[in-house]
C-alpha cells in the first residue's frame, strides 16, 4: 500500500483529508482552486492505492490502515542523531557512591564510565549499583570500573541509525539504554559518546509524532 510516489497535488488532498475530513471531492476541488474533473484522476489514484476511501454521500476520508503505516513508517525512520538526549558520563575511576549520587543528581537510569581520554569504557545501570551496594561497605572506595559492563561489550548506537533500530537493539538485549557513539578509532574500538537514547527518548518520539 502506497509504495507509489505521490504528486505535490496528491499530497496537498491528502493533507486537505486529513485536516478536515470527511469531505466532498467538490469541497476538495474549491480548496485547491481546481474543477472537480480536474481533480477526479487524482482522487481516483489516491483511493486505488489505498490511501483514501471514499463513501456516498459521506465523502473522501483517509484510510485508517494506510494512515497507521505512515504514521508506523515516519517513526521507524527518525534518526537517533535527532532524537539522542545529553550523556551523563563519570570517569571509570568514579567510586560507586559517586556513581549513585550522580544517579540521582541526574535523574538518570544509567551512567556511561569514560577513561581518561573520554573515551568510552563502559556502563553502570542501577541494578549494577544496587548489586554493588548490597555486598560493599565501603562504596566510596569502590571504583565503578570493577562492577560496570566493560567494552567491547557494550551495545551502541551511532547517531545515523534510525530508531527502529536502536528500538530493537534495547528489546533484544533487554537493556534500557543505548550510548550514541561516533567511532574515534575503528581498530581498537574506540568511541566517543555524544548522546543516550533510552526507552524513555523512544516512547517520547513516539508521542510526539502520533499526537497530532
Ligand atoms: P537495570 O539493570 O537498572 O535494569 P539495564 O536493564 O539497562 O538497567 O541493565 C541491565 C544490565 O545490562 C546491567 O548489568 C548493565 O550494566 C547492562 N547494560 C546496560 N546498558 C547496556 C549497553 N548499552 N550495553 C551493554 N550492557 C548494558
Amino acid at each position: 500500500m502506497n509504495s507509489i510516489k505521490l504528486s505535490k497535488r496528491q499530497e496537498e488532498i491528502l493533507h486537505i483529508v486529513r485536516e478536515d475530513g470527511p469531505i466532498t471531492g467538490k469541497q476538495i476541488a474549491d480548496r485547491l482552486s481546481l474543477t472537480r474533473a480536474t481533480l477526479r484522476p487524482d482522487l481516483a489514484i489516491l483511493t486505488m492505492a489505498g490511501n483514501l476511501e471514499a463513501k456516498p454521500r459521506v465523502g473522501y476520508f483517509i484510510n485508517p490502515q494506510s494512515a497507521f503505516k505512515q504514521d508506523a513508517a515516519s517513526l521507524a525512520s527518525q534518526l537517533v542523531g535527532d532524537y539522542k538526549a545529553h550523556p551523563i558520563v563519570v570517569p571509570k575511576s568514579a567510586s560507586v557512591y559517586d556513581a549513585i549520587v550522580q544517579i540521582f543528581l541526574e535523574d538518570v537510569g544509567t551512567l556511561y564510565a569514560v577513561d581518561k581520554n573520554g573515551q568510552l569504557a563502559g556502563v553502570i545501570s542501577r541494578k549494577d549499583l544496587l548489586r554493588a551496594a548490597i555486598g560493599n561497605s565501603n562504596l566510596e572506595e569502590l571504583p565503578v570500573s570493577v562492577i560496570m559492563t566493560r567494552m567491547p561489550n557494550v551495545i551502541t548506537v551511532s547517531p545515523d541509525e534510525t530508531l527502529l533500530e536502536a528500538g530493537k537493539k534495547l528489546i533484544q538485549n533487554h537493556i534500557d539504554s543505548l550510548p550514541v557513539v561516533r567511532e574515534v578509532d575503528q581498530e581498537n574500538q574506540l568511541y566517543e559518546v555524544i548522546g543516550r537514547i533510552t526507552k524513555t527518548t523512544i516512547t517520547r518520539a513516539y508521542v510526539e509524532l502520533l499526537d497530532y
